[in-house]
């Protein structure tokens, strides 16, 4: 970031002095930002002297570069509010952001009280900056799709293209380097891509629109799950709108499907209001995403495995029970609890009065990870980013059972379906509001067999078991 004084301004004779050009490195150039404007703060410039540019742009029209104001030596004191305020609104696409936070910078340095004053016309244009620009980062969140592109060695990359309105791309990164850490992707938009190898992130400039890949053999999987899970009944046309605008259609695989969709369910607008996704739809689906699955290489958990294990049971089960991953014998048998842990529940539900035929059974992570000890394959916990990564497939079964009740084996299966991490033995007993009905907290049957004190084991299966009668309780 640079500073230049004009020299024809300067002959205007500004009352507040020589007009300034400062220059910043990027449109989201918070720091160099905040530095010169501590700088010019300091120096006592008006904010109406400044003119704040971007990259070489000002080059065409100053000539003579000056030292900025030194740095002073205590930072300007401005109430702790403006700081977010100020690192959202930076991110606008309106060329006018930096003066605008400026000239707040020099009041509220000056009036404190001044951001507690939702009149201020000020303060309130700036809030709508801030606004549109972490309504541009959800949406961002929500409506990249990546497609998948196998590099030619065994391996895939996914690519995304997107078009922010606003100067977001890197303000996203984090979150998609924590939400696909073991992926290697690629998010491409018009003013700067993003790549991340696994290890780093890199970026590289602006791209166009073909460069992206239209589909993927994801595609279809997609399509069939948000067939699946479109509820005419619930169909609310402006909410929806709002919620996903056209602009983001083109980018999303199911956005195909949305006119069909609304057509007929307007065709059936006397009976929409009953109408549910018919379980034979959901089992259909749920069997295609099991296919799907087995082609899932999000994380590198397939290596060496028999192959995914899906869950299994009704599509319209009232209950769901998610445990954590499947074992060696699950693995080999392709079903979910059907090694020594499959049985302790087994015995549990039926104490429980629980036809586990009438229950879906899942597992947070879908694959076997595990360690090599001589011949054996002993198990190894999935970590917080493999949960996180499989929990695709988790959202995707529990969107289209919508179980009434769902119990949640361990701290994986908690993780998996709130996203949060937490002490079984603290969440017990206490009913977690889900997006679909309620949530109860167990202990995993594993626990139970791996616990050394017998009494201390009967006394986790004599919950386990109660837990699942409330569990029960709960999907009435
Ligand atoms: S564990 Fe889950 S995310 Fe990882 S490869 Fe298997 S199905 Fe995909």
């Amino acid at each position: 970031m640079t500073i230049a004084t004009d020299p024809a301004s300067q002959a205007a004779a500004h009352s507040a002095g020589p007009t300034r050009a400062v220059r910043l490195l990027g449109e989201d150039d918070w720091d160099g930002w905040r530095d010169a404007a501590r700088r010019l703060l300091a120096a006592g410039i008006d904010p109406d002297a400044i003119i704040w540019t971007v990259g070489g742009k000002a080059d065409d029209l100053f000539a003579i570069e000056n030292e900025l104001p030194p740095q002073p030596r205590v930072p300007p004191r401005v109430p702790r509010s403006f700081l977010p305020l100020a690192q959202s609104a930076i991110l606008h696409s309106d060329p006018e952001r930096f003066a605008l936070l400026n000239r707040l910078l020099v009041k509220v340095s000056r009036y404190p009280d001044l951001m507690s004053d939702r009149a201020d016309p000020l303060l309130r244009r700036i809030d709508l900056l801030a606004k549109a620009v972490r309504r541009d980062i959800h949406k961002m969140h929500a409506f990249v799709r990546f497609r998948e592109l196998d590099n030619g060695d065994g391996s895939q990359r996914f690519v995304a293209w997107f078009e922010p309105d606003h100067h977001i791309v890197r303000a996203t990164s984090g979150f998609f380097v924590r939400r696909f850490a073991q992926m290697q992707w690629s998010i491409l938009t018009p003013e700067l891509c993003i790549h991340w190898d696994g290890e780093a992130l890199t970026e590289s400039p602006g791209a166009e629109r073909p460069d992206a890949p239209a589909d993927d053999a994801f595609e279809q999987a997609w399509k069939t799950y948000y067939g699946a899970i479109f509820n005419p009944a619930r169909l609310k046309i402006k909410a929806m709108l709002k919620e996903m605008p056209r602009k983001y259609w083109k980018n999303l695989p199911e956005a195909d499907l949305i006119a069909p969709l609304v057509a007929s369910a307007q065709a059936r607008e006397s009976s929409m209001v009953e109408q549910v996704i018919p379980s034979g739809n959901r089992a259909r689906t749920l069997e295609a995403l099991a296919e799907e699955a087995q082609g899932c290489r999000r994380c590198p958990l397939w290596k060496g495995t028999s192959g995914c294990v899906f869950g299994e049971g009704p599509g319209d089960a009232a209950m769901m029970i998610v445990g954590e991953q499947p074992g060696d014998e699950e693995d080999r048998g392709g079903r979910p609890f059907i090694g020594p842990a499959g049985q302790v529940l087994d015995r549990a539900l039926s104490e429980a009065g629980i036809d586990r035929r009438e229950v879906y059974l899942t597992n947070a992570v879908k694959h076997f990870k595990y360690v090599m000890r001589g011949k054996r394959r002993l198990h190894q916990k999935p970590d917080a980013a493999e949960i996180d990564m499989c929990r695709w497939w988790l959202d995707q079964e529990a969107s289209l059972i919508r179980p009434r009740s769902t119990v949640m084996l361990g701290a994986t299966a908690v993780r998996g379906i709130t996203g949060k991490t937490g002490a079984v033995g603290k969440m017990r007993e206490t009913a977690l509001p889900l997006q679909h009905g309620s949530g109860t907290v167990s202990w995993h049957p594993s626990y139970v067999l791996r616990l050394p004190d017998r009494e201390a084991a009967d006394r986790a299966y004599d919950q386990l078991v109660q837990d699942l009668r409330l569990a029960a309780e709960r999907t009435g």
